[in-house]
């Protein structure tokens, strides 16, 4: 044992949670990751030490968090796309709510009492244009907001029940890579507009496509709030730190407060790579809103939360040095 406090980091063989995993090991503590490899990869566990596991098998989650003597967990194991939850949401419910249940009855046995967990702006729903605070009222309308919604919710229970302690930070649109361009963005199948973006310009995708130009937007496509995954890893930790001190957590926003649309995103890849992403239009996803920004001012004051890498520039740079490396160009 390393005498750095050990953190248990499901999903850590994931994105969000390899760059946790980083960030945790650069705060001084020691990243335990734990993970299925169904979508996570072995080789982003470059820090601190590897458990194979599925956070359904509740005996294992418990023997790990007594073995490591771990103090807190971050929770990333889920799945995450909102298209696929509406096609199979019982896949999203028995990962994300059932797997979340094990975890925490893990948790209560082995006396660990303290999580961070991802949660995301999905759990708003359709919101009207304008900043999102923590204060609206959540109607999630896929299965994959549901699911964390759920999740924050019997945590509230949980809080007054079992003296447990949550952080669930609402992650808007995660992207974005660590600069060392060892981890980023890597999925079987790739759903999201930045990555899809940027596999089309490399070859790898023949059929990009702006899902949707009929929005009631300014330019008629879907409007985000993009923040990089370093910037996500970083409050984190900062929440881990709070919880240590005694911080009773609560729903943070993790946002930047500034909205981009698809063909904003698209601009922002063209200006820095020199080359358009070849696209066609294509009818709206179901159950995608048109707008999703977040007011990041809780998370400001609370987690001291000041995005430096989150400027769509910095995070397309970042994204386009891990693909080049990650796949290089079809020629
Ligand atoms: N999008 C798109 N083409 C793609 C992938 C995504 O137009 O190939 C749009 C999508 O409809 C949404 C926005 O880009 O409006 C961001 O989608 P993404 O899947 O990256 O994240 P989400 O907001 O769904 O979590």
């Amino acid at each position: 044992m390393s005498g750095q406090p050990a953190v248990l980091v499901t999903g850590g063989a994931g994105y969000i949670g390899a760059h946790a995993c980083k960030a945790l090991a650069e705060a001084g503590f020691s990243p335990v990751c734990y993970d299925s490899l169904e979508t996570g990869h072995r080789e982003f566990v470059r820090w601190g030490t590897f458990v194979h596991g599925d956070i359904r098998d509740q005996a294992k989650v418990r023997e790990t968090l007594r073995q490591h003597q771990i103090v807190a967990v971050m929770h990333f194991a889920a799945f995450s796309l909102v298209g696929e939850s509406v096609a199979d949401p019982q896949k999203y419910y028995q990962n994300n709510l059932a797997g979340t249940l094990t975890l925490l009855a893990a948790m209560r046995e082995a006396g660990c009492n303290r999580l961070v967990v991802s949660s995301t702006g999905a759990v708003y729903g359709e919101v009207p244009s304008g900043l999102v605070s923590e204060a609206r009222e959540c109607k999630p309308i896929n299965p994959y907001g549901a699911s964390k919604w759920m999740v924050e919710r019997l945590l509230a229970d949980y809080r007054s029940a079992y003296d447990l302690t949550a952080f669930c930070l609402r992650y808007f649109n995660a992207c974005g890579a660590d600069e060392s361009g060892s981890i980023g963005e890597r999925r079987k199948s790739e759903t999201h507009l930045i990555p899809r973006a940027m596999m089309a310009l490399q070859g790898h995708l023949a059929d990009f496509a702006i899902f949707g130009d009929d929005y009631p937007t300014p330019d008629g496509t879907a409007i985000r709030d993009y923040i990089h995954v370093t910037d996500l890893a970083d409050a984190h930790v900062s929440a881990l730190r709070l919880l240590l001190k005694g911080h009773k957590g609560g729903s943070f926003n993790l946002g930047t407060g500034s909205g981009f649309s698809v063909r904003q995103v698209l601009a922002a890849i063209a200006a820095e790579t020199g080359r358009e992403v070849p696209r066609t239009i294509m009818p709206r996803r179901p159950g995608d809103p048109a707008e999703l920004v977040a007011d990041p001012s809780r998370a400001r004051r609370t987690l001291d939360f000041l995005p430096a890498r989150s400027d769509l520039r910095t995070i397309v740079r970042s994204a386009w040095a891990w693909h080049q490396k990650a796949h290089p160009r079809i020629s």
